[in-house]
């Protein structure tokens, strides 16, 4: 019989699985505590846990851990990326990003991405699988192990569109969120979407209090076209009256992402056309000023430009901030490190060896 990754159970389902392996139901808070917030990676470290239980766990159970394959450190700031190898071997990204309200870490929900818009290096090389509840959680395990700090922020804007891997997402913030867990609250985790409407709909009603962040770069769907292929589907009127009914059931204000590009979106007359359609709305406006990509043709706008933008946005009323550039000395837009861990397999898998020769 194929073993079970314990992480991917929630306390319910943890529940229900030890009543079956004929155990008392409370074990399962003391394995939940031992997995989700302590992090262990062995069940030899569950003390309070018997031997005889622990030999059963381990018999029909496993627990998941992921490596760290690369922790690239920015000099600048201290942000630090991370590239995970999954237990098939496929790689994905976290960044952990120091801000004065905590430690931020930005997850992946895919491997790849199927949404391909054009400025975003997490596209180049296709989408292969979704995440698993426990591998999105398992970043967090990962990076509060590899650094022994803790994490106080989550932001889905890793690789991957969250809400096309929905079950999974939502799955995963319930047990991040869960008490005896890691216990992070709703309010401190926001997941950003290119905006894939019914799911909007969807999340709205998961009685979660998430802050949304909808990728939004343009202003007219012509214009959203040129660079995101999920325009295509929705209208720019469709994702905003679904945010409307987001706010309206959660009470949560929504952040737009609008990543400036060099004379594509960054006019005044760009900046007016955001501020008229956001008018009314709880929102915010993230201006995020385009990170060059390797082989990409957008670039980033002036300083002045950038300046310009924020203004007219902000004497319209609509609060705005430019997000400041973390990392920027190290591979820092999501997905370029992923990308160069393709392109490059063999120098990295070289350097696996020798790093496993040194610790011999
Ligand atoms: N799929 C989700 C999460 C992706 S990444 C989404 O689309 O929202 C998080 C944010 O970074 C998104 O707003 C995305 O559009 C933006 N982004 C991707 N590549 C970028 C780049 N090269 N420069 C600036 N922002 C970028």
């Amino acid at each position: 019989m194929e073993k079970i990754n314990i992480n991917e159970l929630t306390f319910e389902e943890l529940e229900h699985f030890i009543e079956e392996l004929g155990e008392k139901k409370f074990h399962a808070r003391q394995i939940f505590k031992w997995i989700h917030r302590e992090k262990v990676t062995s069940f030899d470290e569950m003390t309070d846990i018997s031997k005889a239980l622990r030999e059963k766990l381990k018999e029909k159970t496993y627990i998941l851990e992921l490596k760290v394959i690369e922790c690239q450190k920015s000099k600048k700031d201290g942000t630090m990326k991370f590239l995970i190898e999954l237990p098939d071997n496929n790689a994905i990204e976290s960044v952990l990003m120091r801000y004065h309200h905590g430690n931020t870490i930005c997850v992946s929900s895919e491997v790849g991405c199927k949404m391909g818009c054009k400025f975003c290096a997490s596209t180049k090389e296709g989408f292969v699988r979704p995440l698993l509840a426990s591998e999105i959680e398992g970043q967090l395990h990962t990076v509060e192990r590899y650094t022994k700090e803790k994490i106080s922020n989550i932001v889905y804007m890793g690789i991957g569109e969250p809400l096309d891997n929905y079950d999974n997402v939502v799955k995963s913030i319930r047990i991040i969120n869960y008490p005896l867990g890691l216990n992070i609250g709703a309010r401190h985790i926001s997941l950003s979407t290119c905006g894939i409407v019914p799911n909007i709909y969807r999340l709205a009603q998961e009685n979660i209090q998430c802050t949304l962040s909808i990728s939004l770069h343009a202003t007219t769907d012509e214009k959203r076209k040129e660079t995101m292929p999920i325009a295509n589907k929705y209208s720019i009127k469709e994702i905003l009256d679904a945010c409307k009914e987001y706010i309206k059931i959660t009470g949560r204000r929504i952040s737009f992402e609008y990543a400036l590009i060099y004379n594509q979106n960054d006019s005044k007359e760009d900046a007016l056309a955001l501020a008229k359609l956001l008018k009314g709305m709880i929102a915010h406006v993230n201006l995020i000023p385009v990170n060059e990509i390797k082989n990409g043709v957008y670039k980033k706008a002036p300083e002045k430009r950038i300046e310009d933008f924020m203004n007219t946005l902000n004497s319209c009323g609509v609060v705005t901030t430019v997000r400041r550039e973390l990392g920027s000395d190290i591979d820092a837009a999501c997905g370029q490190l992923r990308k160069k861990y393709i392109d490059k397999t063999d120098e990295f898998s070289d350097k696996k060896y020798k790093e496993k020769d040194n610790n011999k």
